[in-house]
């Protein structure tokens, strides 16, 4: 065989050697042949260089890659723990406001000398309201309450209740018909269960109860506002109702809802009229006196006994 067409041959080969593709005569002969050739030797090393350089790019290309996927991670990862943290500053935010009221309304009522008036708005916007008036002073309450117009004054009057802590009967008084009427309940009165007392935040006033204040923040909106009262309050929205809290002592002012109370289009449930119930709520601590929660002397008046201890078994 001539040099010439040697060179040829193996120049066609060089690229499947320096793969390691060749097998064991042909790579002998390459070898052999590259010992003598410095033209072969030299299109060899420039293959190599430019194998060389390939895997070379490859490999940065591979490193940017790599880096690129991890600032991408990093920034996906930091991206969710920005979302995280603006929803647990959100969620706290509210849920502190929400505690706070809480807390400071509960504490009001450990009072034990305590006035709450609540006034209600009659159904479908009739004229007049219902006053619920309750006196508590250590331990003994009074309840009147009456609807009054603005044309006939006082229209309505209901029995007049006396009642204590920790005892099951209660007095239920009508001063117009001098008749009295002592009722025996199952159970016994707690403060919390005859004072007008309106819930702050749709929820438990009572202490200890954070547990179930948690799940507030997700359904109640909390916003403050100062028009109507001249200071800033609370206003706490859940659904259709809305409730304004004062700021300092954790308790309503006003409540705005919607009773159950529709009236519909004959033989329809589509509503002609649905009755909005806005309360007023009014607080006294420390002007209660004995006399406004004493039981009145009832020798002049018919008394009657209800008994409802019989009726559950
Ligand atoms: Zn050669």
């Amino acid at each position: 065989m001539k040099k010439e067409n040697e060179c040829e041959i193996v120049q066609d080969l060089l690229l499947n050697y320096t793969d390691g593709l060749l097998n064991n005569a042909s790579k002998e002969f390459v070898e052999n042949h590259l010992k003598d050739c410095s033209i072969c030797k030299e299109k060899l090393k420039n293959i190599e260089n430019d194998e060389k350089n390939i895997t070379k790019q490859e490999r940065e290309i591979d490193y940017l890659k790599k880096i690129r996927l991890k600032s991408r991670i990093k920034s996906i990862i930091g991206a969710i723990i920005i979302i995280i943290l603006i929803f647990l500053g959100y969620y706290f935010s509210k849920f502190f406001v929400i505690n706070s009221i809480s807390e400071k309304a509960s504490k009001a009522f450990e009072s034990e000398n305590f006035y709450v008036e609540k006034i209600s708005s009659l159904a479908f916007g009739e004229d007049g309201v219902l006053y619920d008036k309750t006196w508590y002073k250590d331990g003994k309450f009074k309840n009147i309450s009456y609807i009054e117009t603005q044309e006939n004054g006082i229209t309505q009057t209901f029995d007049t209740e006396y009642g204590e802590t920790d005892k099951k009967e209660q007095y239920l008084i009508n001063d117009n018909e001098k008749k009295a009427t002592k009722v025996l309940y199952p159970f016994t009165y707690k403060k919390s269960d005859f004072a007008s007392i309106p819930n702050p935040i749709f929820l438990s006033t009572q202490k200890y109860y954070m547990f179930f204040r948690l799940g507030t923040p997700f359904h109640v909106k909390i916003s403050t506002d100062h028009r109507e009262i001249g200071r800033k309050y609370y206003v706490l929205k859940l659904g259709d109702s809305t409730l304004w809290v004062d700021i300092d002592t954790g308790l309503p002012i006003m409540s705005f809802g919607y009773s159950s109370n529709t009236r519909y289009y004959k033989d329809t449930k589509i509503p002609l009229e649905k009755s909005e119930t806005i309360c007023q709520y009014i607080y006294q601590f420390n002007t209660v006196k004995d006399d406004d929660v004493a039981l009145p002397d009832l020798s002049e008046y018919k008394i009657e006994n209800t008994d409802f201890t019989k009726d559950i078994k």
